[in-house]
């Protein structure tokens, strides 16, 4: 850092006023900007755990002491001088809350802000006077309960509201994305099969800005076993049933796979066993499995797949895939411990969409107490792999599923023994750390994304107010407001 004062100087800095440095005052380069955030997380988590910072400099500690985290924090902020060539920074902005939870892990923070600059998070602490005076960015919002962005593992953008994504007008398909996610806080979705060319339309024209949106991830077309579409997919067109891939050899899913990831998918999708109607179950060949997971893996992305029972677990295993889309839903426990085990030492990600069985189960008119028994077994076999250190990533399986609120996924979640803050990092770590963007998304903190969700209550007193949102940010922007 060149600093262009002495330390004692520095204090005096008045954060909040925008304009170019007077002489002896704090300025930083514009390069210096990224490291002296990461050097106030280091300062920020010391003063939070109640500890000496190591490895600063003295008069970093006097600085912080003196004007409070925040007002250090934005005297970095405030008084970058834009040169002829550089474009004028955005302003800070700040979302103030009763409690800010800034990860899974970390002790809450009361009456606490998250101050924003432009896309990213400039500081994440208690209020004091100085933050007091950082304008708010939506005074909506303020007041709520503060999370990261939340994360759905299992989407599929397939609903009519998304019909005709690339001509469709804009605000059908805003509002198609508030009713599906925004309004439940997910400000990453995954969608794991859709009709590929309709959902790129879709993300396209929100990665534009036409439309406001989570950031869209899709698995493209799905792989099936040859010959293998299952039953349920029946009601869907037969041109669309017509594209979906079967490979019958590993040589052509290979090729299936180049194809759906150049044209832009992030991901793989297998259906490893499917149901046929009348006539029992079809496999996936595991050579074909295999093959489809190692060139997907060889591309730098990951592997879904839908196991349907036990065998598709066991396939999943020996194909080396890395995200189960369900548990083995319908599959009465025990669950084989040692398949468990395998899974967990794999590094296997399990999503538990546990509200679909229930749904599933009413589908097939099966009477209630005989479903409730069902769903019960299968929410303590799902707590088992929990239990045993399994992860977990949320997902809900939307707009497969046409009830798009996840209050009884967090419930039954709660009630296979995972815990609020487990749930919270189902929906916002465990994603970020498995698609090896930790540093970048799934906390705030210094530098993090300006993702983030205002809830109306706490989910440590009832996890169902991980469904009560108040209010959106993606990247800094509103995407959704009550
Ligand atoms: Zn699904």
């Amino acid at each position: 850092m060149r600093w262009r004062n002495t330390p004692t100087e520095r204090i005096n800095v008045d954060p909040i006023v925008s304009e170019p440095p007077k002489p002896g005052s704090v300025a930083f380069e514009d390069s210096d900007i990224s490291r002296a955030a990461l050097h106030v997380a280091r300062v920020t988590r010391s003063l939070f755990n109640g500890r000496r910072p190591h490895g600063t400099g003295a008069d970093v500690i006097v600085s912080v002491r003196a004007a409070g985290v925040f007002g250090f924090v934005l005297s970095l902020c405030a008084c970058s001088a834009p040169g002829p060539t550089t474009p004028p920074e955005p302003p800070v902005r700040a979302m103030r809350g009763v409690k800010i939870y800034t990860s899974p892990d970390a002790v809450p923070i009361d009456d606490g802000v998250v101050v924003l600059r432009g896309g990213r998070i400039v500081a994440a602490g208690p209020r004091d006077a100085r933050s007091d005076r950082v304008p708010a960015l939506a005074p909506q919002c303020d007041g709520g309960v503060v999370v990261a962005g939340f994360q759905n593992s299992h989407v599929h953008l397939i609903g009519s509201a998304f019909a005709n994504a690339r001509t469709a007008p804009a605000a059908a398909l805003q509002n198609g994305l508030v009713n599906l996610l925004t309004r439940y806080g997910f400000t990453t979705a995954f969608d794991i099969a859709s009709d590929r060319d309709n959902t790129l339309a879709l993300r396209e024209r929100v990665n534009r800005g036409e439309v406001k949106g989570p950031r869209l991830l899709t698995a493209g077309l799905p792989l099936f076993p040859p010959q293998g579409l299952p039953s349920y997919l029946e009601g869907l067109s037969p041109s669309f049933l017509a594209r979906l891939p079967q490979p019958e050899t590993a040589a052509s899913a290979r090729a299936t796979v180049r194809q759906n990831l150049d044209a832009g998918a992030d991901a793989t999708k297998l259906f490893l066993v499917t149901p046929q109607r009348g006539r029992g179950l079809k496999h996936m060949p595991p050579d074909i499995a295999a093959a489809a997971a190692a060139e997907t893996h060889a591309r730098g992305k990951l592997v879904f797949a839908h196991p349907t029972d036990l065998d598709g677990l066991r396939a999943a295993l020996r194909a080396q895939v890395d995200i189960l889309a369900h548990p083995p839903l319908g599959t009465p426990g025990p669950w084989p411990a040692q398949l468990l085990a395998q899974l967990r030492a794999a590094g296997v990600h399990m999503v538990p969409t546990l509200k679909l069985l229930r749904f599933e189960l009413a589908k097939e008119q099966v009477p209630a107490a005989q479903a409730e028994r069902i769903v019960e077994d299968n929410v303590h076999e799902f707590g088992r792999f929990v239990a045993a250190g399994g992860k977990v990533l949320f997902g809900t399986d939307v707009d497969y599923m046409a009830d798009t609120d996840p209050t009884e996924e967090y419930e039954l979640m709660a009630r296979a023994g995972m815990g609020a803050m487990q749930i919270l990092a189902s929906l916002t770590t465990a994603p970020a750390e498995r698609w090896h963007e930790a540093q970048q998304r799934g906390r705030l903190a210094p530098g993090m994304d300006a993702d983030l969700v205002v809830l109306d209550g706490d989910p440590a007193g009832s996890v169902r107010h991980f469904a009560d949102v108040r209010c959106t940010v993606r990247g800094g922007d509103v995407i959704f407001a009550k």
